[in-house]
């Protein structure tokens, strides 16, 4: 039986490592691990909340993006999923959550209510979360399919895993929650 140093020499390296190894750069397998360890936090505000649900049932199963467990404190996320109205005197307590999470962190606007504040026209909606905290995805829809919002889920890991990623943050770039 030929030993690993004949195989080298006769095939090269590659033929040596054939499947048994992947070759990456650090920050890709990082951005790899965690575009598929997506912690989501529901700031569930009206009737979208009802779709965010039926995304854990069985047919959509958003578990298969490594994105299914909320946690219900923004220390512990680091998506947060704007599902629904947000008023205008809810804009600070939204801006709060956003700031409580630490980095790495994303936000999804789930339907046409957090988009753009949808068909609400008037004084006390707020028309679109990105007045108050930045956006990396938008999901449209009233409310948006659960088909839309894994269309959504997977545009956001495509971003995840494009981006250049911090392999350590320093604690005074960090949020400091209050
Ligand atoms: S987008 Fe439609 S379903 Fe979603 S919160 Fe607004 S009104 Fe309700």
């Amino acid at each position: 039986m030929a030993n690993i140093k004949q195989i080298s020499a006769n095939n090269g390296d590659q033929a040596l490592l054939g499947d048994t190894a992947i070759l990456t750069r650090l920050d890709k397998a990082v951005a790899w691990a965690r575009k598929f360890s997506i912690f989501p936090y529901p700031f569930a505000t009206a009737c979208c909340a009802m779709e965010y649900m039926v995304l854990s049932t069985t047919p959509y199963d958003i578990d298969r993006f490594g994105a299914l467990l909320p946690r219900f404190t923004p220390r512990q996320a680091d998506l947060l999923m704007v599902i629904g109205t947000v008023t205008v005197r809810q804009g600070p307590i939204l801006r709060r959550v956003y700031d409580q999470m630490a980095e790495p962190k994303w936000v999804m606007a789930f339907g046409a209510c957090a988009s753009t504040g949808g068909f609400y026209d008037n004084y006390s909606t707020l028309p679109g979360i990105d007045r108050i905290i930045p956006v990396d995805v938008y999901v449209p829809g009233c409310p948006p399919r659960p088909e839309g919002v894994l269309d959504g889920l997977m545009a956001l890991q495509r971003k995840i895993q494009g981006q250049k990623q911090k392999l350590i943050n320093r604690l005074d770039e960090t949020t400091t929650p209050s």
